[in-house]
């Protein structure tokens, strides 16, 4: 994956940050409120280029490698948590089929056939502002990457027949495509892992259909609603993936399961800011006057800062390892970093209201939408907070095909 100059990274992140501060901070209470799309942070990114981050260059996009996604995403973290989120959910579908497709195998006529499908999604995108969501969970194993997925993908004349239901499909009613994971029907086949199939599913085709309410804790304006799937017809061509790449991107790319790490790198870093401005005095909103006097408040602070800085040691690392194949150490790694990440997110959420007191937490100010969006990050699959302790523990204790009497 070609990186992008350390100039050009550093102007990514400064667009990211003001945008950030100048828009999506003070419009974050009300899209929480509402748990509404926030769709005019999404004008703001599409007007910036920023929904082509991770197109390739060669296709017109921004060209972003893996870190400066993360980093670009992080930050916008720090100023809306569901907005971060949901950026995810678009820029993999580009960074997937883009520079990771890149890094793998395939024949000349298949990369041929890939490049020239992936070229018709990021039209879309750059050309007239398409959203792509991600929806993989399916509420069984599937999404863990422990069972094929349930949703099915039936070959037929000119196309696919889509049928399924996908939970937790954030950008629900905002997306103009859903990159779903579906398992490929094979006649006299059991379903196999290795058949998944990556494909785009417009959101207006017939059979799709949205439903389920939207009330939950956190991370309210992801608007992650149910997706139900049809006999849906897919067109040839709608394909993120050639057929059984993303199998085989998991295995050898495993880092692409990280890129939910940074929207709540972004929550613990606002969560050390609020804590700051507001012993300072500096938040808009809060009672008068300065809290930073009494020293256990500034050991607090400084536990808070040690843990963050621990936080953003361990994530820049992973990033930076990012890459097809990476050895052992750097795998187990990842997933300690996802773990890390989204547990000292809320950790550090929780220490703030601890130690700003009890006017921090009420609806007029941002900490605690901090603290419920915080609480999500550890349920996130694949690589929730319990599969990272798991892959972590057997992996360390296994070598691969290793087996106790
Ligand atoms: C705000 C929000 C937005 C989301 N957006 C999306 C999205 O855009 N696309 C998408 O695909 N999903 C999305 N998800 C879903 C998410 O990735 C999980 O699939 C979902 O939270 C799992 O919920 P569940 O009720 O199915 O729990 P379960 O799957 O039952 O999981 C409960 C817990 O059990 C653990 N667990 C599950 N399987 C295993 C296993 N095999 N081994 C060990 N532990 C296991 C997990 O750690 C999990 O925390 C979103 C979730 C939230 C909360």
């Amino acid at each position: 994956m070609p990186a992008l100059s350390p100039e050009r990274t550093d102007a990514l992140i400064a667009l990211a940050s003001r945008l950030g501060r100048e828009k999506f901070a003070p419009r974050a209470a009300r899209y929480d409120r509402e748990a509404s799309f926030p769709f005019e942070n999404y004008a703001d990114l599409r007007e910036h280029g920023l929904l082509g981050l991770c197109i390739p260059e060669s296709c017109g996009g921004l060209g972003a490698d893996y870190r400066t996604y993360c980093l670009v995403a992080a930050e916008i973290g720090r100023h809306c948590g569901a907005t971060a989120l949901t950026f995810n959910m678009h820029s993999c579908a580009m960074m997937w089929s883009g520079t990771l497709a890149d890094d793998l195998p395939m024949g000349e006529t298949l990369r041929r056939e890939h490049e020239l499908r992936r070229a018709r999604h990021y039209r879309r995108v750059l050309d007239e502002g398409a959203l792509y969501a991600q929806p993989f969970s399916e509420g069984n194993l599937a999404a863990s990457g422990k069972a094929p997925f349930g949703t099915t993908a039936r070959k037929v004349e000119g196309g696919w027949r889509l049928n399924g239901r996908k939970v937790f499909a954030s950008l629900s009613g905002a997306a103009h495509y859903y990159g779903v994971l579906c398992t490929e029907e094979i006649a006299g086949k059991e379903p196999d892992v290795r058949d998944t199939l990556y494909i785009a599913v417009d959101a207006a085709a017939p059979g799709v259909e949205i439903t389920g309410e939207w009330d939950p804790l956190g991370m309210r304006a992801t608007v992650s609603r149910t997706l139900l799937l049809k006999d849906v017809f897919v067109p040839d061509g709608e394909e993120l993936m050639p057929r059984g790449l993303y199998h085989k991107a998991a295995g050898a790319w495993p880092h692409m399961f990280m890129t939910l790490s940074p929207t709540y790198m972004g929550i613990a870093q606002a969560a050390v800011d609020f804590t700051i401005a507001y012993l300072r005095g500096e938040v808009a909103g809060a009672p008068p006057g300065k809290k930073r006097m009494q020293v256990p408040k500034q050991m607090a602070v400084a536990e808070m800062a040690i843990k963050l800085e621990q936080t953003w040691a361990l994530f820049h690392r992973a990033i930076a390892e990012a890459r097809i194949h990476p050895d052992k150490a750097s795998r187990l790694r990842a997933l300690a970093t996802q773990y890390t990440v989204m547990e000292n997110a809320n950790d550090l959420c929780r220490l703030a209201i601890r130690t700003c007191g009890g006017h921090s937490m009420l609806k007029s100010l941002p900490l605690e939408r901090l603290y419920r969006d915080s609480r999500c990050g550890a349920l996130m699959l694949p690589w929730s907070a319990e599969i990272c302790l798991e892959r972590i523990g057997r992996e360390s204790l296994y070598e691969p095909g290793e087996r106790d009497e």
